[in-house]
């Protein structure tokens, strides 16, 4: 059954032609790089932490997940120095992800790692919400939905509260609390930053505020996406050409 996954969704609200091309198109410009690579591992680090017995030092777990990730690159492309810093941050940055979430949460148990969530959507029987969740941690009566992104030295204050970036904890709770019945009231939302050249807090946890009024606007984004993508319109959004990073159609033979 056709499924919307939250990047889909961030994809159609850059722009739907964007959305277009990368999602149903299927071109692919980017390919990944030392970032992602990084990002990758870590994450990966992060779900056999939390639902494994390591056995060997956690910065090797990551170096070899990292070696592993990197070898799927382009190798003349890299960049060396970059990669060899990025072996000694994650490695530092593994070692810190148990201990400041035993920090952060008084008395939690891992409910689950990586959960993955195939839901119907109301109001449309032919479209289902796709998402995985790196975290839920129990605590008492209450569940926290974590989701860990790599950054540099952290967010600052309009990265913490965009609206676009805080939905995909909105709609991981409210499907989550559809698959298991939960009430919302005991749901709680939070990013876990894993920050690569910061010096203090590496791994800080933070609270995103996750009420009814935010869960109905990112249902409504949800709806108004799938019901244009359905309809076969994909409206160019020049807007979004050449702000924040641009965008990798821009002046290609795709999209011109
Ligand atoms: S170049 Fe502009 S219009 Fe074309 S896909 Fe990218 S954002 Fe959309």
């Amino acid at each position: 059954m056709p499924h919307i996954s939250y990047s889909e969704l961030k994809n159609w609200n850059h722009c739907p032609f964007y959305h277009k091309l990368v999602n149903i198109d299927k071109l692919k410009v980017f390919e990944g790089n030392e970032y992602t690579a990084f990002g990758t591992a870590l994450h990966s680090v992060c779900e056999d932490l939390l639902t494994e017995e390591i056995s060997i030092p956690k910065p090797e777990l990551f170096n070899q997940k990292f070696r592993d990730e990197i070898k799927k690159l382009k190798s003349e492309e890299l960049n060396k120095k970059l990669i060899i810093d990025m072996f000694e941050q994650g490695g530092k940055l593994s070692e810190q992800v148990l201990p400041s979430l035993d920090k952060y949460f008084d008395d939690c148990e891992v409910f689950m790692a990586e959960e993955k969530l195939y839901e119907p959507i109301s109001g449309f029987d032919d479209y289902l919400f796709k998402g995985f969740v790196d975290l839920i941690i129990k605590e008492g009566e209450d569940y926290h939905i974590i989701d860990w992104k790599t950054c540099s030295w952290g967010w600052d204050s309009r990265k913490r509260s965009d609206k676009m970036i805080v939905y995909q904890l909105i709609l991981y709770k409210h499907f989550f609390c559809q698959k298991y019945g939960i009430n919302p009231n005991n749901v709680h939302t939070h990013f876990g930053l894993l920050k690569r050249t910061s010096k203090k807090n590496i791994v800080e946890l933070f609270k995103v505020t996750s009420g009814q009024k935010r869960i109905d606007n990112a249902l409504e984004l949800l709806h108004k996406a799938i019901q244009t993508i359905k309809s076969g319109v994909h409206i160019k959004n020049k807007l979004s050409c050449t702000s924040g990073y641009g965008c990798e159609f821009y002046k290609t033979k795709h999209c011109n």
